[in-house]
């Protein structure tokens, strides 16, 4: 097989496969998973027709996927990949760009400068802010943090780049009962510890309470978070920025799917002051709907992001004036991952990506009310795309969500929010309309019918719907 006719047979299964996943169940089926274990053979010894292990891959693993780039599926926080995105990234990956150096990579370079641009004003962050392109939030928590532990410790009079954390200044930092796992994560591979932390507490919807905000004093760091990732909620960043900031602290906003509230003039005032912090943290494969593994590091101040990630060696050219792409990030060669970006952000516009987001968020307002109007209880405030919903006891609840993913119309996911146990439905992709909200939600409430207790008084629901 040539390349070209190889390539071309890529994209005829993969437009068949996102064809079909509309009407194929989300979950894959049980003989789809018997089958992966034809995959489990001893190594080729020699080589194989490129068709012929494609074709493998797209028989055996295709059909054991999760339908996660399809319409109605609803698990964590993640969102799709649009059709141009799927595009460009197979168009980046033709290129095969080592996007690290600006001069010998021109063209991505100038790609992802414009993509980061083009975000900076779409968040409305501070024209001076700097960015990078990364995996996923965790690493742009991780970058951005970076950056922050860079700024705090130089004022304090310590290259923490060239002598690490030995013998350096303490840094507190200070996060919410609600920081999300990943955030403790970055801050244990910074050296910052995952527990030793000041944890503030949070208010019934999982935001930060400003009142319980500690006295800060030294070196400090403040990890503030835009959509918690079960409620959806804020936390007061105005309020917490003003008094941090007057104490000299760094404020850090993990915004992984909040950030982009910032989009649509509907949902920025959840995130009213967000701009008034130092750094964020946001993904792109959530709510933008790119493929994995987009993620971005945003730093207001100039020059700090470099300071923490720079390298120089003889071999690596300089970028003459232009963004080097690898003075961001924490790696060296890296694909040209802003490429995806680029495209989404140039195909949607911004009244695309606002009507995508105002989409999804009336469909997990459409959730909420059809699940409360059944009698079932709706654990949150619906501010955003998230809704946590309970049918009961915990072991009813666990039997809903076992029905739903049998059912197969959508997937959604189980959560702990507060102590309750909690069906969580996570509306973020581009592909999910109004049609795939009304037939999910019947099928959570026939879902949630079939396994009621026997036992227990009928809800309003038969008589409504
Ligand atoms: C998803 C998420 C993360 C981690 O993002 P990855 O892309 O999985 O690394 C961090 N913070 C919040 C609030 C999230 O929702």
């Amino acid at each position: 097989m040539t390349r070209s006719s190889l390539l071309q047979d890529a994209a005829r299964r993969a437009a068949r496969y996102l064809d079909g996943l509309g009407s194929r169940p989300v979950a894959p089926r049980p003989e789809a998973l018997a089958r992966l274990a034809a995959l489990d053979t001893p190594m080729p010894a020699g080589p194989v027709d490129p068709a012929a292990v494609l074709a493998q891959l797209d028989e055996l693993v295709g059909p054991a996927t999760m339908a996660m780039a399809g319409p109605r599926f609803f698990g964590f926080v993640i969102g799709g990949a649009l059709p141009v995105t799927v595009a460009a990234n197979w168009l980046a990956t033709a290129w095969d760009q080592n996007a690290a150096l600006a001069t010998v990579t021109p063209g991505v370079a100038q790609v992802e400068a414009v993509a980061l641009r083009w975000l900076v004003d779409l968040f409305g962050l501070p024209d001076s802010t700097e960015g990078a392109f990364v995996t996923g939030a965790t690493m742009a928590n991780f970058t951005a943090l970076a950056a922050a532990r860079h700024r705090v410790l130089t004022r304090a009079g310590w290259p923490v780049e060239a002598e690490g954390l030995f013998g350096a200044p303490p840094i507190t930092v200070i996060v919410g009962e609600e920081a999300h796992p990943t955030l403790l994560k970055s801050l244990g591979l910074l050296g910052l510890g995952r527990r030793r932390l000041v944890r503030v507490p949070v208010d019934g919807q999982g935001r930060m309470r400003a009142d319980r905000l500690p006295r800060i004093g030294g070196p400090t760091i403040l990890c503030l978070q835009a959509g918690n990732l079960n409620t959806g909620a804020f936390d007061p960043l105005a309020e917490l920025c003003a008094p941090a900031h007057a104490a000299g602290a760094w404020v850090h906003v993990d915004g992984a799917f909040g950030l982009w509230a910032r989009a649509s003039a509907q949902l920025a005032p959840l995130a009213t002051g967000l701009e008034l912090a130092d750094s964020w943290a946001t993904d792109a494969h959530k709510w933008l709907n790119v493929p994995y593994d987009s993620g971005i590091a945003f730093v207001r101040e100039p020059g700090v992001l470099p300071a923490a990630m720079a390298i120089s060696a003889e071999y690596l050219p300089a970028g003459d004036g232009a963004r080097n792409p690898a003075d961001f990030t924490p790696e060296l060669s890296r694909r040209a991952r802003g490429v995806d970006v680029w495209a989404a952000l140039a195909s949607l516009g911004t009244s695309g990506i606002a009507e995508m987001l105002e989409r999804n968020c009336r469909g997990a307002r459409r959730f909420a009310a059809g699940l409360a109007a059944a009698g079932h209880e709706i654990l949150n405030d619906v501010v955003l795309n998230q809704v946590l919903v309970s049918f009961g006891t915990p072991e009813v609840t666990e039997r809903v969500i076992a029905a739903v993913q049998a059912d197969g119309t959508c997937w959604c996911g189980r959560t702990e929010w507060q102590g309750r146990t909690a069906l969580r439905i996570s509306v973020c992709s581009w592909a999910t309309t109004d049609a795939d909200v009304e037939l999910s939600l019947e099928a959570l409430l026939r879902s949630a019918g079939a396994t009621r207790d026997p036992g227990a008084p009928t809800p309003a629901r038969t008589a409504r719907r």
